[in-house]
């Protein structure tokens, strides 16, 4: 990792500890937390040490922690990882409840499916005080505090109230809504209000800047937005709004897609699915209902059905994680993808071919890699999406860029990837015939897009998502300090 500029003791909030430790029958295993957030800020944190504040949710992660605080690694610590504990109340009211059922849909602009409760606001208020005390406790006075998600949309105001002084930037990671969507959440000025709390606040998109700054203008007649800077003038302090698109680590994805193990692992899956000019396709998610996986399914349906010539042709490979078990409406799509799946297999299948394979798991970051640099074509498909990093993944590791990627228009990549065909979710013929031009598109064009992209990612890496956030943090905090 090159080295960073900052110098001030950075504390890093997240809902998701970067590490959980599980009590298994051989003792204790370390659960690393996949993920794009972990993946960017523990190499971070590894480098210039610091603190980590996070909810401890692992079995045996009491018992790593003593007062507290699980260095990291265990062996010869970097950082402190500080655990915040949360009684099966709380994880149901704060997580499950208000901010899966709640804030999650309604963010995705699929407000049909958003649930809120006074019941679950409460414990999700509390829960964010929780984080703000602990932090407020132990922050050094000139720490930059960057704090995480719809998970701790209040985290920000709560601790500003505790320490006035803090530096705080808060990076919201998924799509900003609509203000006509926003505002039935019954909680919005609350939300809003948390939010401004912090000095620095980021971003996916510049879509999603201009929504926030019309919600709160729309909110908060009084107050001034500077739309040229994106400046909220709010309670004496200006408060910074910007789009900080969030990446991958593409230099360590091709150094892992060049490595022989990947090498090895891509030609065997070339050799069983990609050989007599079939073509292999491959999509990676967790089984999220904002992920679009029943449309792609329909828009596979569509494709074979047009394409009567591809049949056969095709193997595509669908990774579909299990998730959010504990809340119903992920149950239920997960049974849904598999019934939707069985019924195209069973309308097109051969005795020999197989429209849709599935994996039903997670799959580590050397199998996906390999999967990655193997497949002649992604999809995603996403009805709404923050980033979607397995885009950029996938970009990154096309070492021989025979791939394309069919991105949807609504995930924030898509506003950087432009040489990906673009697809709509909501569009099942259009979908289809897009695939049908993938499948069509000659080698050197394959490659010309291939390379634009990654040379897209090259120049806006995960480190610079991270430094321009710390970056803008350290500027706007002293503004505050010096006004
Ligand atoms: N991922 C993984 N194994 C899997 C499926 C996904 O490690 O089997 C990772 C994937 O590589 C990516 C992250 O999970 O880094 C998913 O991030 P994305 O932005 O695409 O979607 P999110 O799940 O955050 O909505």
């Amino acid at each position: 990792m090159e080295d960073t500029p900052i110098t001030r003791p950075l504390v890093v909030v997240t809902n998701r500890e970067p590490y959980v430790d599980e009590r298994t029958r051989r003792g204790i295993r370390v659960l690393p937390n996949a993920g794009g957030v972990v993946s960017a800020l523990d190499p971070l944190l590894r480098k210039m040490g610091g603190d980590w504040v996070a909810w401890g949710s692992g079995s045996a992660d009491r018992q790593t922690a003593p007062g507290g605080i699980r260095p990291v690694p265990l062996k010869d610590p970097r950082y402190r990882l500080h655990r915040i504990y949360l009684s099966p109340d709380e994880v149901q009211g704060y997580y499950n409840r208000y901010a899966n059922q709640g804030l999650w849909p309604l963010s995705h602009m699929l407000i049909e499916r958003a649930r809120f409760s006074r019941q679950a606001w409460s414990v999700y208020r509390s829960v964010n005080l929780k984080f703000a005390r602990k932090v407020a406790r132990e922050g050094a006075a000139d720490a930059l505090i960057f704090s995480h998600d719809y998970q701790l949309a209040l985290f920000p105001s709560l601790l500003r109230q505790l320490r006035p002084e803090l530096a705080i930037a808060h990076f919201w990671h998924i799509p900003w809504p609509t203000f006509t969507v926003l505002r039935l959440c019954p909680q919005y000025q609350e939300i809003l209000r948390g939010l401004l709390g912090a000095d620095v606040l980021g971003f996916q998109t510049d879509d999603d800047v201009e929504a926030f700054l019309t919600s709160v203008e729309r909110t908060f007649r009084h107050v001034l937005v500077d739309r040229t800077t994106q400046q909220v003038q709010w309670q004496g302090r200006t408060v910074q709004v910007t789009a900080f698109p969030i990446s991958v680590d593409i230099e360590e994805i091709e150094r892992l897609a060049q490595s022989p193990r990947v090498t090895r692992f891509a030609h065997g899956i070339r050799r069983r699915l990609a050989s007599g000019g079939q073509q292999l396709g491959i999509s990676v998610e967790r089984a999220d209902y904002t992920k679009g996986i029943i449309p792609r399914l329909e828009a596979l349906r569509e494709f074979f059905t047009r394409y009567p010539h591809r049949r056969g042709q095709v193997n595509f490979l669908q990774i579909v994680v299990p998730t959010r078990s504990e809340v119903n409406a992920y149950r239920t799509l997960f049974r849904q993808v598999e019934e939707e799946t069985e019924r195209l297999n069973r309308e097109f299948g051969t005795a020999d071919w197989k429209p849709v394979l599935t994996v039903r798991r997670s799959v580590d970051r050397t199998r996906l890699t390999g999967l990655f640099r193997a497949a002649d074509f992604a999809l995603v498909s996403s009805l709404f999406d923050g980033m979607n990093l397995v885009a950029k993944e996938f970009v990154s590791s096309q070492i021989e860029g025979r791939g394309v990627l069919l991105l949807s228009e609504t995930a924030g990549a898509s506003q950087e990837l432009d040489a990906a065909l673009s697809v709509n979710p909501w569009d099942p013929e259009g979908f289809a015939a897009t695939l049908e031009q993938a499948l069509s598109l000659p080698a050197e064009e394959r490659i010309r897009r291939m390379q634009a992209m990654q040379k897209q990612i090259h120049g806006h890496t995960l480190f610079d998502w991270v430094t321009a956030i710390l970056i803008a943090l350290e500027a706007a905090s002293e503004h505050y300090v010096r006004t």
